[in-house]
């Protein structure tokens, strides 16, 4: 099991990359990672500069937690994420600018650029709306994650998921630039898009891609 201490300084640290990024505003975008015995939460309503180890709740299962902060709002939707997905290793949730707009006109991202198969499938769905920090919105984002790693929820936000913190991170950062440029294509038109054919080529592609492979063995002479 990883350093207990040394998640607790990464979720600081990915807290401030988030404001450095524009993923956060505010100190709307709470995230998790999974440890020992539950997990790992963001606070509630603190200032991301002003974060100190000590700050990050220990969250149970159950719901209940420990230390001396109260945990983000949406701790049940970090709690049944993780517990619906044994594969997830850290929950990203944001407010982002251009994701949450998307998700204020109830619009998913679909096939519009290859990129979109990042989040596991041929698009991106939006979540049905519920009032935040509810069993209901902890549903209806479970259901549009179903086979992908990121959603938008209806006039919220967005969340992305990976095995740890910073494939969460750079996810959830590439979420919101596809985000910002179906936003611009809208502008100008409908934006054409990639079949399933093509979007089943890429994801396959995508199976290996950003992977270094292990040195190979090469022929003597090649
Ligand atoms: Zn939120």
């Amino acid at each position: 099991m990883k350093d207990e201490r040394a998640v607790r300084e990464t979720m600081i640290a990915t807290c401030r990359k988030m404001n450095a990024a524009g993923l956060n505003q505010g100190t709307s975008g709470n995230l998790s990672v999974r440890v020992d015995g539950g997990f790992l939460l963001t606070p509630t309503g603190m200032d991301y500069e002003a974060l100190v180890p000590e700050d990050m709740v220990l969250m149970r299962m159950d719901g209940s937690h420990e230390g001396p902060r109260r945990p983000s709002s949406e701790w049940q939707l970090h709690r049944d994420i993780l517990e619906a997905r044994p594969e997830v290793g850290a929950v990203l949730h944001a407010h982002s600018m251009f994701s949450t707009t998307l998700a204020c006109l109830r619009r998913g991202i679909p096939a519009f650029h290859y990129m979109v198969c990042a989040a596991g499938g041929v698009d991106v769905r939006c979540a049905p709306y519920a009032t935040f920090g509810t069993a209901e919105l902890a549903r209806n984002v479970l259901d549009a994650l179903e086979g992908r790693k990121a959603c938008l929820m209806a006039n919220h936000g967005m969340l992305a998921l990976g095995r740890d913190l910073p494939s969460a991170f750079k996810l959830a950062v590439e979420v919101e630039t596809l985000a910002a440029m179906y936003w611009r294509a809208l502008q100008v038109g409908e934006p054409v898009l990639l079949d399933d054919a093509e979007m089943a080529r890429v994801l396959e592609k995508f199976k290996t891609y950003g992977q270094q492979s292990a040195p190979v063995l090469t022929p003597s002479g090649a």
